[in-house]
C-alpha cells in the first residue's frame, strides 16, 4: 500500500511559493497531514501549553498540531500545575509548576525531556526554544507510551545560516539550533559617524542611502523579532572579507578623498589587495564606524565576520613593512581587535570565521598566498595565533571542519582545538559547492559522523557546531525540501544531539521520515552507497576536484586543483601522485568501484520504485542518471589524466609507452559519447528541491563540458608518444585527433 509519505520537514512551508495546498501537491512537496502514529500508540487530540507562554512555546504547539493533523483549536492554555491527560501532549518548562523533579533534572543545557504515562505525554523544555527542538524531531518521542526520555545537545552552541524562505521557528525546530547568522542588510552612509566622509558622497548617493536605511531598519526589526520569538540569538553577517573598496565603493572613494594617506600599497604579484593601509589610524576609524553602523542597523545580537578571500589590507608600504602589519597574522589581529572595539560597547557579540583556503599557487600573474595552509605558507595555527592569544577571549572562533574547499572527503582541519580560551565552533559548509552542487545525491553522513566526533573531542561540549544548508550556483533551490540531500541536514541535527548516532541508523531514520515504509530501507541504502560513489567520483586517490564540482577546463586547471587540495606534501599522500603504472591501475580500480556504486544505487531505486509516488520515482531516476552520466565522463577524465601524467614522466626520460594509446582512445570515445547525455530532463518535470519546474529554473542544471579537457589530455598524450615513436608506429584505429609535435628547428637539427 502506498501511503502519504511523511517527513521531518512536513511543517515547513516555503514562504515565497507554497501558498496553497493544491500548489503543494502539484509541486510534489511532502505531505502536510501525516500518519505519524504507529498502531497502538496514543491518538492525541489536544495540546496544552502554559497560559501566557513564550511565543516559541506556542509555535512548538502549532507545529505539533500540524504534524498530528489537528486544527489550531486543539491547542489549549492551562493555568496552575502541569498534569498528564489522556490523549494530550502537555508542553511545559522546567520551572512550570507540577513538572516532575526527575524529569526536570534529566535536562541539561537547552535540552528537553518527555514523560509518557497513561496515554498522555508531558514534554518539558529547559527553555522555550527547547520545545521547538522537540517539535522538530517527534520521531524520537511521540510514540513512547511509558517512562521518561531525555534529549540533550552535545554542543552548547548550534549555529545555522538562516534561510529567508522559511520561518525561523521551523528552522530552529528542524535544526535544533540556538544561534543563527542572517543577512540583516545595513545601508551605511557614515552620516553621523564620519560627517566629513559623508559630505564627499554625491547628493544622489546620500539620498539613496537614507531611504534604504529606513527600509533596512524596518525589515531587520521584524526579522530580529522573529528570532527572539523563537528564543534564539541572531548574528548579522558583515560584508565578506575586509576589502573596504568592495564593502562600499562610494564610501571608499569618499573616505580616500578626505584621508588619502590611508590608501594601501599592494605587494607586487599578490592576489590579495591593499585597499587600505592598516598602519594608518584613519583606516581603523572608518572600519570601526562601518562595523558599528552595521551592528546598529541590523539590531542583531552580534556581528559575524569572515576573513576569507578578498583580503583587502595586505599593505606593503614602508609603514607596514616597518611595524609588521605587512603580515597576515598581524593584520588579522588588528582587524579583529578593532571590530570588537566597535561592537563590544554596544553589548553585541563578535563571531569570527577563520580563513585558510587551499595551497598557495599562481593564478595568472598573481600569487595566491593562501596563508594558513602550511605548505609554502605559515600554518593554520600560526596565521591565527595572534588572534587567539591577543584578542578578548569571548570572541567566538568558527573554523571549517575541512582543510580545503576541494571536494569531497577532504583532510580534517589543523586549527580546530587550538583556539582556546576562545569558544570554538566547527563549521559544516553543507552547500552544493563542496559536495557536488546538489544536483546529484551528495550525502556526507559518514563523513559528518566521524568528523563531528573528532571535532567534539577537540573543542569540547562548550563549543559549537555550525551548518550552512544551501546550494551554490543554484537558483530556486531549497535544501530543506530536497528529497535526497536533506539527509545531510538531518544528519547534522542528529549528530549535534547524539554523537554516537551511527551513519546507518541516520540514513534509516531519515528515510523513514521521507519515504513510504517499504521504500525507505532501499532509499537509505541508495543514499549510503551514493556517499562513497561521490567521494570516488570527485576525489581521485584522495585528492580533490573543483570547488564547484564542475569539469576542469584544461590540464593546468586540473593540476592546480590537485595541488590546491594539498595532500601531496604529506608523506602518506605523496605516493599517490607518482606518475606510475601502479597508480594508473589504482585509479582505474577506484573509478570502477565508483560506477559499481552507482549501479547499486539504481538497483535500490528499482526496489523502492513500486512504493514511491510517480513524481518521487521520476525525480530520483533523473538525478541518479545525471550523476551516472557525469561520473562516466569524470572517471574517464581522471583515469586519462593519470595516463597523461605517466606519459609526461616517460617523455622526460626520453622514452614512452605506446600501450597507453588504446585506453586513451577508449576514454576519448566514452567522453564523446556521454557528454551529450549530461543533464537530460523534461522541462515540465518538477523536483522537490526547486520551486519551479526544471524548464523555468533561472540557472539551468549544468556542470560544464568534459570535451575540452579530454581533447587536451588525449592530444598531448599522443604528442608525447609520437615524439618517441614517430608518426607511423601507433595503430591508426586509435588515432582520434591531429597532434602538434614540436618539430626540431634547423639549428637544433644541425646540433644533432
Ligand atoms: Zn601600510
Amino acid at each position: 500500500m502506498i501511503t502519504e509519505s511523511t517527513s521531518l520537514f512536513s511543517t515547513l512551508t516555503r514562504r515565497s511559493f507554497l501558498k496553497t495546498a493544491s500548489t503543494v501537491a502539484a509541486a510534489g512537496a511532502l505531505g502536510d497531514s501525516l500518519d505519524l502514529l504507529a498502531q497502538g500508540a496514543p491518538k492525541f487530540t489536544a495540546i496544552m501549553i502554559p497560559a501566557g507562554a513564550h511565543p516559541a512555546v506556542r509555535s512548538a504547539a502549532e507545529m505539533l498540531a500540524k504534524k498530528l493533523g489537528l486544527s489550531a483549536d486543539a491547542i489549549h492554555d492551562f493555568s496552575g500545575a502541569a498534569a498528564l491527560h489522556k490523549n494530550t501532549i502537555v508542553l511545559a518548562l522546567k520551572e512550570t509548576k507540577g513538572v516532575n523533579a526527575t524529569l526536570a533534572s534529566s535536562i541539561t543545557r537547552d535540552g528537553y525531556a518527555a514523560l509518557a504515562e497513561n496515554g498522555g505525554l508531558i514534554v518539558c523544555g529547559a527553555r522555550p526554544r527547547s520545545l521547538l527542538f522537540a517539535a522538530g524531531e517527534t520521531h524520537h518521542w511521540l510514540e513512547r507510551t511509558a517512562g521518561t526520555w531525555a534529549r540533550n545537545p552535545e554542543f552548547a552552541m548550534r549555529f545555522a545560516s538562516h534561510h529567508a524562505d522559511h520561518s525561523v521557528a521551523e528552522q530552529v525546530a528542524i535544526l535544533g539550533a540556538n544561534s543563527f547568522v542572517s543577512q540583516l542588510h545595513a545601508s551605511v552612509s557614515l552620516k553621523d559617524e564620519m560627517p566629513e566622509v559623508y559630505a564627499k558622497l554625491s547628493p544622489a548617493v546620500q539620498q539613496r542611502l537614507a531611504a534604504a536605511e529606513a527600509d533596512d531598519m524596518k525589515r531587520n526589526a521584524a526579522l530580529v523579532k522573529e528570532f527572539h520569538d523563537a528564543d534564539v540569538e541572531v548574528f548579522a553577517d558583515l560584508p565578506y572579507g575586509n576589502n573596504f573598496s568592495r564593502w562600499s565603493e562610494d564610501l571608499y572613494n569618499a573616505f580616500l578623498a578626505v584621508y588619502p594617506s590611508a590608501k594601501g600599497v599592494p605587494e607586487e604579484h599578490s592576489w590579495e589587495r591593499a585597499a587600505l593601509c592598516p598602519s594608518d589610524p584613519a583606516t581603523w576609524k572608518v572600519f570601526e564606524a562601518y562595523v558599528r553602523e552595521c551592528a546598529r542597523q541590523s539590531q542583531a545580537d552580534g556581528i559575524a565576520c569572515t576573513f576569507w578571500d578578498q583580503f583587502g589590507i595586505f599593505c606593503h608600504d614602508e609603514r607596514c613593512r616597518k611595524n609588521g602589519l605587512d603580515q597576515f597574522k598581524n593584520e588579522l589581529q588588528a582587524a579583529i581587535t578593532h571590530y570588537y572595539a566597535a561592537v563590544q560597547p554596544m553589548g553585541k557579540k563578535l563571531h569570527l570565521r577563520t580563513w585558510s583556503s587551499g595551497c598557495p599557487h599562481w593564478l595568472g600573474a598573481d600569487y595566491v598566498h593562501a596563508p594558513g595552509y602550511s605548505n609554502f605558507s605559515e600554518s593554520h595555527y600560526e596565521l591565527w595565533s595572534r588572534v587567539i592569544n591577543d584578542t578578548p577571549k569571548e570572541i567566538l572562533i568558527q573554523t571549517k571542519v575541512y582543510h580545503s574547499d576541494c571536494e569531497p572527503d577532504p583532510r580534517f582541519s589543523t586549527l580546530l582545538g587550538h583556539c582556546k580560551p576562545h569558544p570554538e565552533i566547527v563549521e559544516y559548509q553543507m552547500v552544493g559547492q563542496t559536495i557536488g552542487r546538489h544536483y546529484f545525491p551528495a550525502a556526507t553522513v559518514a563523513y559528518t559522523a566521524w568528523t563531528m566526533k573528532k571535532a567534539h573531542e577537540l573543542i569540547g561540549a562548550d563549543g559549537g557546531a555550525q551548518i550552512s544548508p544551501g546550494g551554490t550556483n543554484q537558483s530556486n533551490y531549497d535544501m530543506y525540501a530536497d528529497l535526497l540531500n536533506s539527509v545531510d541536514i538531518f544528519a547534522w541535527r542528529e549528530l549535534t544531539w547524539n554523537l554516537n548516532a551511527s551513519p546507518a541508523q541516520i540514513y534509516a531514520d531519515w528515510a523513514a521520515q521521507m519515504y513510504p515504509a517499504q521504500a525507505a530501507p532501499h532509499m537509505a541504502k541508495a543514499m549510503l552507497l551514493s556517499e562513497e560513489a561521490a567521494n570516488l567520483c570527485w576525489s581521485p586517490l584522495g585528492h580533490g576536484s573543483p570547488t564547484n564540482s564542475d569539469f576542469a577546463g584544461d590540464i593546468e586547471r586540473r593540476e592546480t586543483l590537485l595541488r590546491y587540495t594539498n595532500r601531496y606534501y604529506l608523506p602518506e599522500y605523496a605516493k599517490f601522485l607518482e606518475p606510475t603504472k601502479e597508480n594508473i591501475a589504482r585509479i582505474v580500480a577506484e573509478k570502477q568501484k565508483c560506477l559499481a556504486g552507482i549501479d547499486g544505487m539504481f538497483a535500490e531505486l528499482e526496489a523502492a520504485k513500486p512504493h514511491l509516488s510517480d513524481a518521487q520515482a521520476a525525480e530520483i531516476a533523473t538525478r541518479f542518471d545525471w550523476f551516472r552520466e557525469f561520473a562516466i565522463c569524470n572517471t574517464a577524465l581522471d583515469v586519462s589524466l593519470w595516463r597523461f601524467r605517466y606519459l609526461r614522466a616517460q617523455a622526460a626520460m626520453l622514452t614512452t609507452d605506446p600501450a597507453e594509446i588504446k585506453p586513451l582512445a577508449e576514454a576519448f570515445d566514452a567522453v564523446a559519447q556521454h557528454a551529450p547525455k549530461l543533464f537530460h530532463y523534461d522541462a515540465a518535470q518538477k523536483f522537490t528541491c526547486y520551486d519551479v519546474p526544471l524548464g523555468q529554473l533561472r540557472v539551468k542544471p549544468n556542470l560544464g563540458s568534459p570535451l575540452r579537457l579530454m581533447h587536451e589530455i588525449y592530444t598531448r598524450s599522443l604528442a608525447f608518444m609520437e615524439a618517441s615513436t614517430g608518426p607511423d608506429y601507433l595503430p591508426k584505429e586509435f588515432i582520434r585527433a591531429e597532434v602538434q609535435i614540436n618539430i626540431p628547428t634547423e639549428s637544433q637539427r644541425q646540433r644533432m
